[in-house]
Formats: structure tokens, C-alpha cells, sequence
């Protein structure tokens, strides 16, 4: 059963995406269900930079020719494509970093460091990505401050009432947490989350790598102090991502690395920093990828968030109905309607590697292992799970594609 109302034409989205119509291991169509790892990118993101390349390749902001005033005007240009996308405040609040990873460890080694002391909290969840937990230890060991855990329920949702005690004690000062689990798939209750934090006088990261791609995110709105997020995974090209800050906090923060445009006055015997969001963006910067994912913003404009969202609902929903029957499969995480475009599972009796090697034989492209969520998986006592993961121009019959791929994989083992 395919036949399912779908918020826009995907034939038509899917033209826009030149590897979709490529052949796998030479012969099968790619049925790409690997977006939450990375996703594919449309011919405009692509032409953007072979543009910038070749016509108007030039260092930003120091120049007075006129390539570097090109480059200068579409670098700056997509930041502002950016702060209308999740409604920042200001062009000042955007700071372009590498990703996700880049915006919490930048946020870890400035606010963090000038910030967190012992006998301070930081609250996480077990549901983090690596990247939400480690630069939190790391600082932890060298600071002397707490790292804990708000614990998750049986459904895969965050256990609120849990969370609501560990802010009772008052040395709780930053609470990290993803928008969207990359695993479980959880729609976290963001805006309720800092409202609770910042009764309780603390303030909030949220990593948005799972949300900003599949979801309207409006900063302002939720009041959040910092939101990271990755390019490669909104359909922009690697290498780039964003941190936002609310400016009180980005003006205070010392900076993290140093070096050219991060100065305003360089002498032997000390420095003095650059306005934001410069202060933050030391060296040349990530000059196409920027434009690339100014051009991503805009393609994903044009087609609307909510229609996105909507699309990838449907699909997940049917994904999920369609899992469920399978006899041996398990499913990870809260029902369709509190979900992401995510849906990790368990196959009795196949290991998670070989699911995905046998589905890749099909043209089928899902990732398998922890996900860079480990103890998330020992929560689960499992040491593996195979995730497929749905984007804004996947489709109910490669759905259908997956489901036989696992009724194939099954028959190879001959459960
Ligand atoms: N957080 C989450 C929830 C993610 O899914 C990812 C990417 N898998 C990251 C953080 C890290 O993103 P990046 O590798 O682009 O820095």
C-alpha cells in the first residue's frame, strides 16, 4: 500500500538531486536512506560552488578588488539567508563554524571555560550525540564541575518529571540537549526544557543537527541562548555549519581561537577583539561552503519548511506502520507523532552491519552501529542498531524498497 498524500511533487523535487538518478554498484537505482548521517545536495548548491570557484574565488574581507568585494558580499550574504531561516535577531548572532560539533565546542571552551567551576552542574541527556557529551567531559576534567544525565523513559522520550528534580538543585548552569535524537528519533519539548532551565537560572545549548534541516526552528521563539547546527545535513555542502548565540551572551565570551579577522588591534603586548560575529571566525573563513549553504537556505525557503516536515511525517509514518510488521524486527523511540524523520531498529538473529551490507546489495543506503550515541545503546543494551532515515525527497515505494530488502535479508539467513 503506497498510495499516501504527499505535500508536493517529489518526482519534481527529486530532479533537483543529480545523484539520485545515479546507479548503485553499477546497475540498481540509489534509494538513499541515509540522511540523518548526511544528506544529498541539489544541483543549485552544487552550481554555487563551482560559481564561486570559477568566477569570483578571492580571500573575503581584507581585499579591496573587486573579486574579494564579490566574495565578501555572497559570504555575508548567506549569513544573512541564515539569520532569516531561524528568525536570529541579528546577523550578528551567526557565526559560521564547521558544525554541530564545532558550535558546542566552541561554546564549551569560551562561555564554558570562563564560565563553569566546581560545584556547577551541566546537564546533558543520555540521548545525546557524542559531540553533546565529550567536549562537556573534557572541560569537566580540566574545570572540576559535574556533568549529569537526564535519564530517558521506556518509550524513548525524555522523563521530564526527572529532569524538573535535578534543576531543584541550584547549581545546575547549562543544560545541553538535542532538538531531535539522531537514534531514537524523540521530538524533545525544547521550548518547555529552557523555559525550566531558565526559571531555574541556568542557561541552554540545544543541537539542532537533527531539527534545522526537517523542521521550521525559530530561535527567537524559543528563547534558547545557544542552537548549533551542520550544513551537510540541510542539504548544504560539508565543512560548514552554524553556531547562534544570543548577543549578550556572544558579546561577553572570550574568544576560542586566534588569529587573522578575530582582531581588532594586534600589539606585542596584547590584543583587542574583533565586533561579532568576527570575533569568532579566526583565519580565512569557510568562504564557498558559506555561499553553498546560503544557496541550501534558499532552496529550502522556496519549498517551506512546513511542507517539508509534512512530507517527512507521511513517510515516517508509513516507514514506521510498515517496520511494524516485520516479524523479528524491533523499533527504537517514541511513536510517528513525537518523532523525527529516524527510524532505528534491531533484526533477531542478523547483526545490525550485516542488514545494512545486504540492503546496500539492493541499491539501499542505511547506516548501522551506534551512531555516535554509545551510551545511549548501552542504555538500550544493545551494542548496535541499523537506522534508516528519511529526507525531504524520499518516497512511500523506496520505503516499500526497504521493507523487501528486509524480507530478503531475512530469507539469506534463513530465519
Ligand atoms: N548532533 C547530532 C544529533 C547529530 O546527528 C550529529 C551528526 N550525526 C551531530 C551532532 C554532529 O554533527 P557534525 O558531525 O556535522 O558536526
Amino acid at each position: 500500500m503506497t498510495e499516501r498524500i504527499l505535500t508536493y511533487d517529489v518526482e519534481a523535487i527529486r530532479a533537483d538531486f543529480p545523484i539520485l538518478s545515479e546507479k548503485h554498484h553499477d546497475d540498481v537505482p540509489l534509494i538513499y536512506l541515509d540522511n540523518a548521517a548526511s544528506s544529498q545536495k541539489p544541483l543549485k548548491v552544487i552550481d554555487a560552488l563551482n560559481d564561486y570557484y570559477r568566477t569570483y574565488n578571492a580571500n573575503v574581507h581584507r581585499g579591496v578588488h573587486k573579486l574579494s568585494e564579490a566574495a565578501t558580499q555572497a559570504y555575508e550574504d548567506a549569513r544573512i539567508k541564515v539569520r532569516r531561516f531561524i528568525n536570529a535577531g541579528s546577523k550578528r548572532e551567526i557565526i559560521f563554524t564547521r558544525g554541530t560539533t564545532e558550535g558546542i565546542n566552541l561554546v564549551a571552551q569560551t562561555w564554558g571555560r570562563a564560565n563553569l567551576k566546581t560545584g556547577d552542574v551541566v546537564l546533558s541527556t543520555v540521548m545525546e550525540h557524542h559531540s553533546n557529551i565529550v567536549p562537556w567531559q573534557i572541560l569537566a576534567a580540566e574545570k572540576g564541575f559535574t556533568l549529569k544525565f537526564i535519564p530517558i523513559r521506556e518509550d524513548g522520550t525524555l522523563d521530564i518529571d526527572a529532569y524538573a528534580a535535578l534543576l531543584r538543585d541550584n547549581s545546575v548552569k547549562l543544560v545541553v540537549v538535542a532538538h531531535v535524537s539522531n537514534v531514537l528519533g524523540t521530538v524533545n519539548p525544547i521550548e518547555e526544557i529552557i523555559r525550566q532551565a531558565h526559571t531555574a537560572g541556568a542557561l541552554t545549548l540545544v543541537d539542532g543537527a537533527q531539527s534545522v534541516p526537517h523542521m521550521p526552528v525559530d530561535v527567537q521563539a524559543l528563547d534558547v541562548d545557544f542552537y548549533a547546527f551542520s550544513g551537510h545535513k540541510m542539504i548544504g555542502p560539508t565543512g560548514i555549519g552554524i553556531l547562534y548565540g544570543k548577543r549578550q551572551h556572544l558579546e561577553a565570551m572570550p574568544p576560542w581561537m586566534g588569529g587573522g579577522d578575530m582582531i581588532e588591534t594586534v600589539r606585542l603586548e596584547g590584543s583587542t577583539w574583533n565586533e561579532l560575529p568576527y570575533k569568532f571566525e579566526a583565519g580565512t573563513p569557510i568562504i564557498a561552503d558559506a555561499i553553498g549553504l546560503g544557496y541550501a537556505v534558499d532552496y529550502l525557503t522556496a519549498l517551506g519548511m512546513d511542507k517539508i516536515h509534512a512530507h517527512e511525517q507521511t513517510i515516517t509514518a508509513y516507514a514506521l506502520e510498515r517496520l511494524a510488521e516485520v516479524p523479528g524486527l524491533k523499533l527504537y523511540g517514541p511513536e510517528a507523532a513525537q518523532k523525527g524523520a529516524v527510524a532505528a531498529f534491531s533484526f533477531e538473529g542478523i547483526h545490525p552491519h550485516d542488514v545494512a551490507q545486504l540492503l546496500d546489495a539492493e541499491g539501499i543506503a542505511v547506516r548501522a552501529g551506534h551512531h555516535c550515541a554509545m551510551p545511549l545503546h548501552t542504555h538500550l543494551g544493545i551494542p548496535a542498531t541499523t537506522r534508516a532515515s528519511f529526507y525531504l525527497y524520499n518516497t512511500t515505494q523506496e520505503v516499500d524498497a526497504l521493507i523487501e530488502g528486509l524480507y530478503k535479508s531475512k530469507k539469506t539467513f534463513a530465519l
